[in-house]
């Protein structure tokens, strides 16, 4: 751990804040709030979140108003969407008083250095510190209960267990579902959650929310962002954070090392009719000291290829297993091929773990691409 993120308290629960330490800002007037007329309803606006069953939201109240303790968990190797939803749900849980522990079940447990700026660090425990049968715990932005990693042990015990996400191929693994394959972000639905909890938006929830919208929606570029995508960031925005210092910091900025790693990995990228691939090691990484999360946005450069309507990215982790990161542009549902090779994701972004070489794995792969294409 480094930065804020570094050496969290031992603690499994975290006090409220000092009071009027949760000052409630211009600008946060909620959509169809009686005293903020001419705002929109929520329904008017087809925002997303409202096709998740008004029962789910109100029994997700009940069963917070009930426990001693929420216990949050976000998926491994986390991004701006689940440590952001997250951390600005921990904030808000925190301000109505509740007590609050929030990890990540990663066996080595550090906040990627992309994301060392995001507020409320302080409030991560680490797994250990987590409690073993949780009686009410929620989960962001994880498809799946193995995606908890370490925590996914603790998720099979809670007596509760809240669903919040927004990946269409969620099965839906807890005892209560708020999933929205509509919604842009699971901060999406981490805002609906703040709302219900009558909590204020302040700069840091939204900061948080706004790094989880941001990232997910890829700087607003991506088919999920639609006007309620929008309308949600001109509410974050309102707060006064600062959408430049957010850019810089999760955009405009990496290690040297990155550019000669970068370099090596485009040096060897493939096109094969209209896939286009390439593979990061371990060793690649080594050589320049650049911890795996640093190589996440290498498909991202990979996947513009104009030829390719697939692009594939194999990242070797600290543990020699493959991360793949898969990419579509119109035609393909990577989704659907990351899932049957025991992953997840959405249509158009998702991924999946492989303990077989490079090759063995693009064969596995390409036979699947060409069998849904
Ligand atoms: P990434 O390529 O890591 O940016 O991931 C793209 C999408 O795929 C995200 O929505 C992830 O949640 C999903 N994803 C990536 N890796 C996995 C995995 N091993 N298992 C399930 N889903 C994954
Ligand atoms: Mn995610
Ligand atoms: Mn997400």
């Amino acid at each position: 751990m480094t930065s804020q993120a570094s050496e969290p308290e031992d603690r499994t629960a975290v006090p409220p804040p000092a009071a009027g330490s949760a000052v409630p800002s211009p600008g946060t007037a909620e959509l169809g709030d009686p005293a903020s007329p001419g705002m929109p309803s929520a329904a008017s606006l087809g925002r997303p979140g409202t096709a998740i069953a008004e029962y789910a939201w109100e029994r997700t109240l009940e069963l917070i108003g009930e426990a001693d303790v929420v216990a949050l968990a976000c998926h491994i190797s986390p991004d701006g969407d689940a440590l952001g939803s997250m951390l600005a749900c921990a904030r808000a849980l925190r301000v109505t008083g509740k007590k609050v522990v929030a990890s990540f079940g990663d066996k080595r447990f550090a906040v990627p250095r992309l994301l060392h700026f995001l507020p409320d660090q302080d409030l991560l425990s680490r797994p250990d510190d987590y409690p073993d049968s949780p009686e009410v715990m929620i989960t962001f932005d994880s498809s799946t209960l193995d995606r908890l990693g370490l925590l996914s042990a603790n998720a099979r015990r809670a007596t509760e267990l809240i669903v919040i996400d927004h990946h269409p191929s969620n099965p839906g693994f807890g005892t209560l579902s708020l999933i929205d394959p509509a919604a842009a972000a699971t901060a999406v639905l981490a805002e609906e959650l703040i709302r219900r909890l009558g909590v204020p938006l302040d700069r840091e929830m939204a900061t948080n929310l706004y790094v989880g919208l941001v990232t997910d929606t890829g700087s607003f570029r991506h088919a999920s962002t639609t006007p309620a995508a929008h309308e949600m960031a001109a509410r974050l925005v309102a707060t006064g954070l600062r959408t430049d210092e957010i850019a810089r910091q999760l955009w405009d900025r990496a290690p040297f090392g990155y550019l000669k790693v970068l370099a090596a990995v485009l040096e060897r990228v493939v096109l094969e009719g209209d896939l286009v691939w390439t593979y990061v090691t371990r060793h690649d990484r080594q050589q320049y000291g650049l911890p795996y999360d640093e190589v996440e946005g290498i498909i991202d450069v990979v996947r513009r290829a104009d030829e390719a309507e697939v692009a594939v990215v194999l990242k070797e982790d600290d543990d020699g297993a493959w991360q793949v990161s898969t990419r579509a542009k119109n035609s393909v549902d990577v989704g659907a091929i990351c899932t049957a090779l025991g992953g997840g994701g959405h249509t158009k972004a998702a991924g999946y773990t492989s303990h077989l070489p490079v090759d063995e794995t693009m064969a596995r792969f390409r036979d699947l691409l060409r069998k849904a294409t």
